[in-house]
């Protein structure tokens, strides 16, 4: 039994579990069970607590630490050229917040802040600050933030009710009480204050239910409740700058915020979401049968995000597994787990079977543009049967 994040209602058992090890958005395995919780009150799916979150966050956890050109890719352009997340999450942020000029923003969450740098240097004259809960970021925050507008570990007192808008991108799925974290953002803010929130859709990318390090799995119904609980006013939900993401913009309210809840909206997402747990299980045991079937065969994955390490945690002990094959052409000519990353038109002509590490929702559409996987011979493995 455990207690939702959002409603703290009582949720009886987990509607998904797979033993230990669990494994993060940054690939890193932690020895614990995967568990996913659905809540029938409000909508809100949930994983189970991480072991030393503090210290996780604080020293394991780095995003895009290795250089500026480390960014994940966010699409595949219409000319075959990626889109970066960073850049696309500028472009949203600066429409979605329609700032006025001079506007303090803060960056909460920020890690390097990529996205709010790209963001000043199309709008020079807002005043930007940056906030996390590590120090590691700090070298990426100077010659643009000046020093008294950065903050790692505690929020400086005299910025209570400074900020005519604050962005959080991708922060709130990893934050084990949502709503405390929403009060304390409603806080920061100015009276009518806006505040753009960016989290994973896992309607629109399954994957993010087997995260270990995001604790919540928001639905539409689950952060509308979040918000109101902590006395925002939901001004705009965008399903679709955005793919896999909701981009929602909040305005601080300084009365209460009445609750509604649709009862058939969260019937929808609760359904939702246990279907997706039962994708996993499913999955689990395909690869299990998928890796029996090809023993000892030459093998690659297709994909070194998620799903592709997840397929290699899965079934490296029974293929022999040569590479990963990945479209970002920054994780080319490195290596994961070991194995190297190279563009898929270079798989070589000896590999007999290919892992489609991909969101199951996408991967059909991007493996049908990828001549090289079309040879006679070429096994494809897919995690969704
Ligand atoms: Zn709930």
């Amino acid at each position: 039994m455990t207690a939702c994040r959002v409603c703290g209602s009582h949720i009886a058992e987990a509607s998904y579990e797979a033993s230990a090890p669990a494994l993060t958005t940054t690939m890193a395995f932690v020895d614990i069970p995967t568990l996913a919780f659905v809540c029938d009150e409000c909508g809100h799916a949930q994983s189970g607590d991480l072991p030393d979150i503090k210290a996780f966050y604080d020293t394991s956890y780095q995003i895009s630490m290795e250089s500026d050109d480390h960014d994940q890719i966010f699409a595949i352009g219409a000319d075959n050229q990626p889109i970066y997340r960073t850049d696309h999450q500028a472009a949203v942020s600066l429409r979605l917040l329609d700032l006025p000029q001079g506007a303090t923003i803060l960056d909460y969450g920020a890690a390097k802040s990529t996205t709010l740098r790209k963001m000043h240097k199309a709008r020079p004259d807002l005043r930007p600050h940056v906030f996390d809960v590590s120090a590691d970021y700090r070298p990426a925050w100077q010659g643009w933030v000046a020093p008294e507008d950065q903050a790692s570990y505690t929020i400086p007192a005299e910025w209570v009710g400074r900020f005519q808008a604050i962005m959080s991108h991708f922060v709130i799925e990893h934050v084990p009480e949502p709503v405390a974290f929403l009060k304390a953002l409603h806080d920061l803010l100015a009276p009518e204050g806006r505040l753009l929130l960016s989290m994973p859709d896992v309607a629109a990318n399954p994957g993010d239910m087997a995260v270990a390090d995001h604790l919540n799995h928001f639905s539409i119904p689950s952060f509308k409740r979040a918000f109101s609980l902590a006395g925002f006013r939901v001004d705009t939900i965008d399903t679709e700058v955005f793919p896999g993401a909701f981009f929602v913009i909040a305005k601080r309210a300084d009365d209460s915020v009445p609750l509604t809840i649709d009862r058939a909206e969260i019937a929808t997402a609760t359904d939702k979401a246990r279907e997706i747990c039962a994708f996993w299980k499913q999955a689990a045991i395909r690869l299990n049968e998928a890796a029996k079937e090809f023993a000892g065969r030459r093998a690659a994955i297709y994909g070194s995000g998620f799903y592709g390490s997840w397929i290699c945690s899965r079934v490296e002990s029974d293929v022999a597994l040569s590479v990963f094959l990945d479209q970002n052409p920054n994780l080319q000519g490195t290596s994961h787990f070991g194995k190297p990353v190279i563009a898929p038109a270079t798989l070589a002509d000896d590999v007999d079977v290919v892992f489609v590490g991909l969101n199951p929702l996408k991967a059909r559409a991007a493996i049908a543009q990828q001549p090289s996987l079309h040879r006679p011979g070429l096994n494809l493995v897919w995690i969704d049967g």
